[in-house]
This record gives structure tokens, C-alpha cells and sequence, in this order.
């Protein structure tokens, strides 16, 4: 299928959805969620030295009018492993949280290459990436992996972002709603609802298809399956946890994508890799 042809079905699919939507009630209590907008730098940039200045521009935007405190949003930074400790330095007292984007489940140990909860906490990480599809793609990681993450990271008192979405191939054979259920049903095996009710897990909507590849999905769609995420929420967790959750949108956020994802009713941030690399396009 052409990428002309994925959208316009998307595009189908989602009016029938936002259809039946607009029939039913508006989503209760958006007003209890503070949106979380999130950069993912992953192994990016290449130094330290760079991280460094971006770190500082940053944290200066940050500052602006009025600081993060004031704003509408909260915001937060994870930055590769090397690089936690000397831009946790430069971010303290901007207002950015800092976040780790990998961990592993064990607390110490003979496990060459891993990060432990304890290392990205002790550097002033209060948040963690799970389930990123390029963890879930490149490194083989599965549902249970991503439930034994998560259930670290709260243990660590942190809090998780765990990443659900389904690749091109799912997308267009209609397997959002099951690939996606499977992940949540994988990752939040072993949470309560209290930590969602207490927002100690925040879920991002990555389509695969869009990350990395400048295919923003539609707010349309983003909407749509994001009221799925919220109503799976519900049913496993109840209503409370559901109007609490923040369930942030990913895949190639731009400057000139993020207004339009962000008035969706059940969008409540973004995780941005590409653009949080360019400090006035992640500002922004
Ligand atoms: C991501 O890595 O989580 C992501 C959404 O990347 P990008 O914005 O570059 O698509």
C-alpha cells in the first residue's frame, strides 16, 4: 500500500471513529491532567560537549516566561545514559525533569551494559522510557520484559512512560486496537491502579509507522486510537485511573504538527525525538 493510500484509509477509518465519538460524552475531567511534552534524544548527539549546549538551551527556554511551573504543560528530557549526569546538572532547577530511556529490571549486578534504576535515580532521573519500539524492534524486548521494567520503575518510586504502538504492516491490516491492547495488557501486568490514579504511569502512543519517518499520524487518528488507549485504561482500571492517565502522542512531532495532535481531547503531550534535538523546535 502507498503512503497516500495508508492515509487515506487512516483517514476513513478515523471520520467513522471520531463519528461515533462525537455522538457519545465528551471525555469527563481533561482539566485533571497536566499535559507532559517529552524529549527522547536517544543516542543522539554525539558528544558531550554538544549534549551539554543543548541541555543549556534547554533549560534557558524553559526558564522563559515564567518557567515550566507556570506554563500549561510539564516538560521532560531523556537523555542517553552517558550523558544522565552532566545534563541533570545543567537541567536542575529548570523546571525539566530528567528521564532515563532504558533500565534494566535486576537492582545490581553482573549485567554488562545495563542501568540500573538505582544508577538513573542517584543522577536525578525521576522518569524512564519502557517498551520503546525501537527497544521492542531492534533489541528484542517482549511484552513480559516490558511488565518486569515497569514494575522496577515504580518500585524505584520514578515514573514510567510506557511506549505502546503498532507497526505499518499492523496498522494496515487493522490491528491497532489488538497490538495495542496486548502491550498495555503485557506492561501494566503488575501495576495498580492507584499508581495510575496517581500518575506514576504515563502512556505514549507511538505508531511505529511514524516514528523517525516525518508520517505525523492524523489527529484524527491519534485521537481515535487514543480514546481506545483511555477506555482499555478504564476497563482494566477503572474510571479514576482513566481520567488520570496522561497518555501522550509520538511519531514525528513538529512544530507544525504539535498544536493540532495537542487539541485532541485525549491527547495530553508528546514524546518528541527528531525535533527535541533542535532546542527552539522542542521549545516550541
Ligand atoms: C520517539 O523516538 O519516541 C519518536 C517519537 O521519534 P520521532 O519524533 O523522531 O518520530
Amino acid at each position: 500500500m502507498t503512503r497516500a493510500a495508508i492515509f487515506q484509509n487512516a483517514a476513513s477509518k478515523a471520520q467513522a471513529v471520531a463519528r461515533l465519538e462525537s455522538s457519545l460524552a465528551p471525555p469527563a475531567a481533561a482539566a485533571v491532567r497536566r499535559p507532559l511534552m517529552a524529549g527522547n534524544w536517544k543516542m543522539n548527539p554525539k558528544t558531550l560537549a554538544e549534549a551539554e549546549t543543548l541541555a543549556a538551551l534547554v533549560a534557558a527556554a524553559a526558564k522563559a516566561d515564567g518557567g515550566v511551573a507556570k506554563s500549561n504543560a510539564d516538560v521532560l528530557v531523556c537523555a542517553p545514559a552517558a550523558f544522565l549526569a552532566p545534563v541533570g546538572k545543567i537541567l536542575a532547577g529548570s523546571g525539566v525533569s530528567l528521564g532515563v530511556q532504558n533500565i534494566y529490571h535486576a537492582k545490581d549486578g553482573a549485567f554488562t551494559g545495563e542501568t540500573s534504576l538505582t544508577m538513573a535515580k542517584s543522577v536525578g532521573c525521576t522518569f524512564a522510557l519502557v517498551g520503546h519500539s525501537e527497544r521492542r524492534q531492534l533489541f528484542g524486548e517482549t511484552d513480559a520484559l516490558v511488565g518486569l521494567k515497569t514494575r522496577a520503575v515504580l518500585d524505584a518510586q520514578m515514573t514510567a512512560v510506557v511506549c505502546v504502538g503498532e507497526s505499518k504492516e499492523q496498522y494496515e491490516t487493522g490491528l491497532v486496537r489488538d497490538v495495542c491492547g496486548a502491550q498495555l495488557a503485557g506492561a501494566l501486568e503488575n501495576v495498580t491502579a492507584v499508581e495510575i490514579e496517581n500518575g506514576r504511569v504515563v502512556i505514549a502512543y507511538e505508531p511505529v509507522w511514524a516514528i523517525g519517518t516525518g508520517l505525523t499520524a492524523t489527529p484524527a487518528i491519534a485521537q481515535s486510537v487514543h480514546a481506545f488507549i483511555r477506555g482499555w485504561v478504564r476497563e482494566v482500571f477503572g474510571d479514576k485511573s482513566a481520567e488520570r492517565v496522561v497518555i501522550q502522542y509520538g511519531g514525528s512531532v513538529k512544530p507544525d504538527s504539535v498544536d493540532e495532535l495537542m487539541r485532541c481531547p485525549d491527547v495530553d503531550g508528546c514524546l518528541v525525538g527528531g525535533a527535541s534535538l533542535q532546542a527552539d523546535a522542542f521549545a516550541r
